[in-house]
């Protein structure tokens, strides 16, 4: 019996002081156990007892860093009573930001029908782990592209490209020349050309369909229309106006047209000083385009090609050679002035016999050749023979000028502005006087002058 009460008693005492212990005993309350990344962390740690609040009986040691990924321990030390608690509690730093990918280029990207896609590009940055582009790998479902990338925390994106396979551009048809060409009445029309490229299905220059006729013995505007379609079906047109007119032919303007051959030189300045000083205007026909070919354009004067080599035996050969010659110098005016001369004058005159020497018929072929490619030759009818016998003799060069004036004709003065005519020069202001006193006037050629040709000899 005995026994019996001291085991109750000894049961009443450790109850109590079981009570008595959990009721002293510090509960401990961590409420932030997930932080995510870049979040600030309060760890928020309640320490307490049924009685009262022991947070300040706590020492605390954390080393969180809420910009690392990770497991971090918080260490607490609560000393109360007869208390000596030591726990660690875990937190942890978490990144819940799912990466980026751009793509670049386009979406839909647009392929040709029978073509292949090439990987436009892209990138994929993450908030955490920075530029993780070479991670994304890319699947190839039916005709999309999906490009997919994780964090080194799991957090996935993806994100899907299209692939549309048509051809939505039409081709580009170009046109050699100008879009406007003028002819004149009778004269032969020859297609100068066309260019058909398309995005998808390269050169489809076969593909151009022209309809429209130009009927060069009728004056009027004819529409020459280029149409080409790619095999997608995008077409792409362009019109080309040929303008056949006539060309007046008058002898009676009674106006002096000078001109000059072979220059420029530095003649050519003195030529345009005297010019300049009597207000009147001239035409250059030229084998170089220099500064003072500039000047003379820039003032007002009229750039007529002449040739390049001046080599008879080259440019008489055959008809390839004449218009490379005449392109090139062409070219060298137009890289000087910006223009492509279309008044032009034949070396020797169109009634020359020398290219006899080269090529039989040329000038036949060629005097009608240069009309249909648009050029427009002059020869003279005034020849000064600066260039003959009186090349240094100023007073028989104004007389074979003034002596074969007229006010019934159109004059075109044939004069030299190139090395060794400084007898040209001498002449030239008494030239000009002789003109102006006899009721002349002076004027540069120009598209709308009366022609002034020759009979042609072979
Ligand atoms: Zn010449």
């Amino acid at each position: 019996m005995k026994k019996l009460k001291f085991l109750l008693i000894l049961l009443i005492i450790i109850t109590t002081f079981l009570l008595i212990y959990s009721i002293l005993s510090p509960n401990i309350i961590i409420n932030q156990r997930k932080i995510n990344l870049g979040d600030e962390f309060n760890p928020d740690i309640e320490i307490y007892n049924l009685f009262e609040d022991l947070t300040d009986n706590a020492i605390i040691t954390e080393n969180v860093d809420t910009k690392k990924v990770g497991i971090y321990e918080i260490k607490c030390q609560i000393k109360y009573l007869f208390f000596r608690i030591n726990r660690s509690i875990v937190v942890e730093v978490i990144d819940k930001e799912k990466p980026v990918i751009t793509l670049e280029g386009n979406n839909p990207s647009l392929v040709c029908p029978n073509g292949i896609y090439k990987e436009e590009g892209y990138t994929a940055i993450d908030n955490y782990d920075k530029n993780i582009t070479d991670k994304v790998s890319t699947t190839k479902i039916d005709n999309n592209i999906f490009y997919s990338v994780k964090d080194s925390s799991g957090n996935e994106t993806i994100v899907k490209r299209e692939i549309k396979f048509v051809d939505e551009e039409k081709p580009i048809l170009t046109l050699n020349g100008t879009n406007n060409i003028t002819l004149y009445l009778g004269s032969k029309y020859v297609e100068p050309g066309y260019r058909a490229i398309d995005n998808c299905d390269g050169d489809i220059t076969n593909k151009v369909i022209i309809t429209g006729n130009v009927d060069t013995n009728r004056i009027g505007t004819y529409k020459i229309n280029y149409e080409v379609s790619d095999s997608s079906g995008n077409k792409a047109t362009t019109i080309r106006n040929i303008i056949i007119k006539k060309k007046t032919i008058s002898y009676g303007n009674g106006i002096i047209y000078l001109t000059f051959d072979d220059g420029p030189s530095y003649l050519t300045s003195k030529v345009l000083d005297i010019l300049n000083e009597e207000k009147i205007k001239a035409t250059f026909f030229v084998t170089n385009a220099d500064i003072y070919t500039k000047r003379a354009y820039e003032e007002g004067h009229t750039i007529g090609l002449h040739s390049y080599t001046h080599d008879y035996s080259y440019i008489y050969a055959n008809s390839k050679n004449y218009f490379d010659d005449l392109n090139k110098i062409s070219n060298k005016v137009h890289d000087v002035i910006g223009i492509y001369p279309r008044i032009i004058r034949f070396p020797g005159g169109s009634s020359n016999t020398v290219s006899r020497n080269y090529a039989d018929k040329i000038m036949t072929f060629l005097t009608e050749e240069v009309v249909n490619r648009g050029y427009t030759y002059f020869d003279w009818n005034v020849d000064a023979n600066d260039a003959g016998s009186d090349i240094n003799n100023s007073i028989n060069i104004y007389y074979n000028v003034v002596n074969n004036l007229s006010h019934n004709k159109t004059n075109v003065v044939l004069m030299h502005d190139s090395m060794g005519h400084i007898a040209t020069v001498n002449a030239l202001k008494d030239i000009i006087r002789y003109g102006k006193e006899n009721g002349y006037t002076f004027k540069a050629i120009t598209n709308d002058t009366p022609v002034i040709r020759h009979s042609v000899n072979n």
